[in-house]
């Protein structure tokens, strides 16, 4: 009987590994799937107003003991020093925490974001953050391709893609996390460009044949993309809960642009000068900036600030406490091993 997709989610890795095929599959724990096991009826939730547009199957990954992705290699890659702690903050604390190894590739340099006395300081801000953003992540190293910021449209599509073909090559990266470049209704076409170059560079993968003379050919085998305000295609929701104060610790070093920063700090001020007090923003700055990264930008105040949903309130329906949307794309499964082993006789 040939297995169908739902099948294949529930035996995962464990079923793929005997016919050797998964050498590139991502570890699909009996974690992931316990949603459908456990009687959810995810179906209802393709149309809910948190979580839109989802056609494929949902699922749900949840957080894995031990180190199941050691040896892997992830890339996470933001147009600006705040997308990634933004939206993807949770998701790359998690693999990392799980085994994976880590980088941070940003597209441009900030230069038309966020504070300092001239354009060159802006830079220099953002780019600090940046590795500020690298650190609290666990990131190994910072990738600036250091275009203008909100020109990238500008650029040719062609070296942005054969610079990141050779950094795949290069840092042999298997997990790329970015903007969902098919996503519409985002303006910022840095946030769009980014995204479809890193669909070109999963294509790219025999292209460029002259880079193969300093580094090893090598391809993407998943992705999950991200997006703000508007439809959206989900089929995973990624559990962050252990890895939310990550999440915001990563936000609170964004200090030049987005939401967090000293957002928190700056605000107890404003209202102590009128005599008024927020409890929970706590005593000093740093449980204000903190508290107001956690609590008000990622839930409360989260579609105003981040344009996307509560990360609270995306876990809910799940029975999660803090979760992320992603739409992931991954390697698809082939059936002929299995179909050759039951179907094929001697001649
Ligand atoms: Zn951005």
């Amino acid at each position: 009987m040939m297995m169908n997709r739902k099948d294949f989610l529930k035996t995962g890795l464990a079923a793929a590994a005997g016919l050797g095929y998964g050498a590139n599959l991502p570890a699909m724990s009996e974690s992931q799937t316990a949603a459908t096991d456990a009687g959810q009826d995810l179906a209802k939730y393709r149309f809910h107003p948190l979580h839109r547009f989802s056609n494929d199957e949902l699922v749900i990954e949840r957080e894995q003991p031990g180190r199941p992705h050691e040896g892997k290699v992830l890339a996470a890659i933001q147009p600006h020093s705040d997308d990634i702690p933004i939206y993807a903050g949770g998701l790359v604390a998690k693999l990392i925490r799980e085994g994976y190894k880590g980088y941070l590739i940003r597209t441009t340099n900030d230069d038309a974001a966020g504070t300092g006395k001239t354009r060159a300081e802006t830079i220099l801000n953002n780019e600090r953050d940046t590795h500020g953003v690298a650190k609290a992540l666990g990131l190994e190293k910072v990738y600036d391709l250091s275009y203008r910021n909100h020109n990238l449209h500008e650029v040719n599509m062609q070296e942005i893609t054969a610079r990141f073909v050779f950094l795949i090559r290069m840092l042999k990266i298997d997990t790329i996390i970015t903007y969902d470049p098919w996503a519409p209704y985002d303006n910022n076409p840095d946030h769009y460009i980014t995204g479809t170059a890193v669909e070109a560079a999963y294509t790219s993968r025999l292209d460029y044949p002259e880079q193969l003379d300093v580094v090893e050919p090598h391809g993407v085998s998943e992705r999950y993309y991200f997006t703000r305000r508007g439809p959206q295609y989900i089929n995973r929701i990624v559990e962050i809960t252990s890895h939310v104060d990550t999440k915001v610790r990563a936000n609170m070093v964004n200090v030049t642009q987005g939401p967090g920063g000293h957002s928190g700090s700056e605000l107890r001020r404003r209202l102590a000068d009128k005599g008024l007090k927020l409890p929970i923003l706590g005593d000093t700055d740093e449980t204000a900036d903190f508290n107001y990264i956690k609590h008000i930008m990622l839930d409360l105040d989260s579609e105003a600030q981040r344009l996307t949903p509560s990360d609270r309130e995306v876990g809910k329906p799940f029975g999660l406490e803090w979760a992320e949307r992603y739409y992931y794309r991954g390697p698809i499964r082939s059936e002929i091993d299995d179909y050759i082993k039951k179907s094929a006789v001697r001649i």
